[in-house]
């Protein structure tokens, strides 16, 4: 069987196969590039194993309250050392990316403190932590309270209005690395410096956040290399390799982290206590593979974003901008488009192929949201998934793929879709 017969039995068209062929041939040089980022961020990952003396005995679990866990403070350490931060808390005890960003805002946040975004407003699901959209157990419940500085027009920084917004509350910095649910550009970790360094000028002791989810192992540098004091993730996106089932981790200042380990467990008990449960192997050989699936997820973004873009499509980044998250936003500017798009993304998947994704009201998010992900850790958006709110400009963010192949046929399946729902005229491909 050749290629283009196995793409057929998995419902390409010669057409659409053919469209995707050539729009490849012109990224090569690209793909170059995003491999040779990966084998710098593998390296990295080597050494922080060696030096951290990893072993077989990292792998064993524990249960009960977990104190003397060789493997997880080893792999605490190989987080602390690659992102190049004080301290580190990985834990499977996290349950998702929304409860690690909770933990560092709630643990270093009092009560009559100001926490700002100087970025707009922050992912979805962090509105009802903060309480902009009221929530019981709220930031705002608790007393602190919230500003935000909205981007200029072009996606700039406003920094007059930052440096305005700075007050003698202002106690905690969030910088949104990627661009979530919306169509603004994701920052480079050399912006995302740029900012740290502005913010702490005008307050030296003011601390900053960086919500770095799906951020990891896009560049060389993470956002605790230039000045953040903590950078937060979920290790169902980048940093897990696809292989950890459930975690988030936050690095940084020792300070900011031991905070963070109280308000996980309790006070007093910190990062002593947590039993792995027998999950480490999974943390330590996904971050081992984590840049390579990262390089994976990167070019089937590059790849959508030229796919979609020749066909008139709005694409965020566009198809020749530099990369600072795995995240394409394509602009479908219908509700159809989306169906169509998941729908395909759906069916390419290894997993739940045989389902279509409908829209749904899902907790956090406050319009229905369409989901495709046929994953094997759920809900795992470092596996190939896009989702989107279902509202203007009707846009799908694509994410993913553990491998570069899989990531192709699902974007050429989504493509597929779009073309046999009558949206995307066959003369154009
Ligand atoms: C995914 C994501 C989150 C929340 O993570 P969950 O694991 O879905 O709770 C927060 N911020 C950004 C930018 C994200 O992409």
């Amino acid at each position: 069987m050749t290629l283009q017969e196995t793409y057929e039995k998995n419902g390409i068209s010669p057409a659409v196969y053919r469209f995707g062929e050539r729009v490849l041939a012109a990224l090569r040089p690209r793909f170059d590039a995003v491999d040779e980022m990966a084998e710098q961020n593998q390296g990295k990952v080597i050494l922080a194993m060696r030096e951290a003396r990893v072993d077989a005995a990292c792998f064993a679990a524990t249960t009960g309250y977990g104190y003397d866990d060789v493997g997880r403070e080893r792999l605490e350490q190989v987080y602390a050392h690659v992102f190049g931060a004080e301290a580190a808390l990985v834990r499977p005890q996290i349950t998702c990316g929304t409860h690690a960003l909770t933990v560092a805002l709630s643990a270093n946040l009092l009560p009559g403190d100001e926490l700002l975004s100087p970025v707009g407003a922050p992912y979805d699901t962090l509105q009802e932590v903060i309480g902009i959209r009221p929530s019981p157990c709220s930031l705002a419940e608790y007393g602190v309270t919230y500003r935000q500085v909205e981007l200029l027009p072009g996606g700039g920084f406003d920094y007059p209005a930052i440096r305005a917004a700075i007050g003698p509350k202002t106690k905690l910095i969030t910088i949104q690395r990627s661009k979530g649910y919306a169509t603004r550009p994701s920052f480079s970790v050399e912006q995302i410096g740029t900012l740290i360094a502005f913010c702490k000028g005008v307050k030296p002791d003011v601390l900053v956040m960086v919500d770095n989810c799906y951020g990891e192992f896009v560049e060389a540098l993470e956002p605790t290399q230039v000045g953040a004091d903590m950078a937060v993730g979920s290790l169902i996106k980048n940093p897990g390799g696809g292989l950890a089932p459930i975690g988030g981790y936050i690095v940084g200042k020792k300070a900011c982290i031991e905070r963070c380990a109280y308000r996980l467990s309790a006070p007093g008990l910190g990062q002593e206590v947590g039993a792995n449960l027998g999950i480490l192997p999974s943390f330590y050989q996904g971050f081992f593979l984590a840049p390579t699936v990262v390089a994976g997820a990167l070019k089937g973004a590059i790849f959508a974003a030229n796919c979609f873009e020749r066909l008139g499509f709005r694409v965020i980044p566009d198809g020749t901008e530099a990369r600072h998250d795995i995240i394409q936003a394509v602009e479908l500017g219908s509700e159809a488009g989306m169906r169509a798009f998941c729908k395909g993304i759906q069916a390419a998947a290894p997993v739940d192929s045989y389902v279509e994704p409908i829209p749904w009201a899902m907790p956090g998010y406050d319009s229905e949201v369409i989901m495709a992900a046929g994953a094997f850790v759920q809900g795992s958006s470092i596996e190939l998934s896009a989702d989107g709110p279902i509202r203007a400009p009707f846009a799908v963010y694509f994410q993913g793929g553990l491998t570069w192949y899989h990531a192709k046929l699902g974007i050429l399946r989504a493509l597929q879709e779009l073309v046999n729902a009558g949206l995307v005229p066959e003369e154009a491909l």
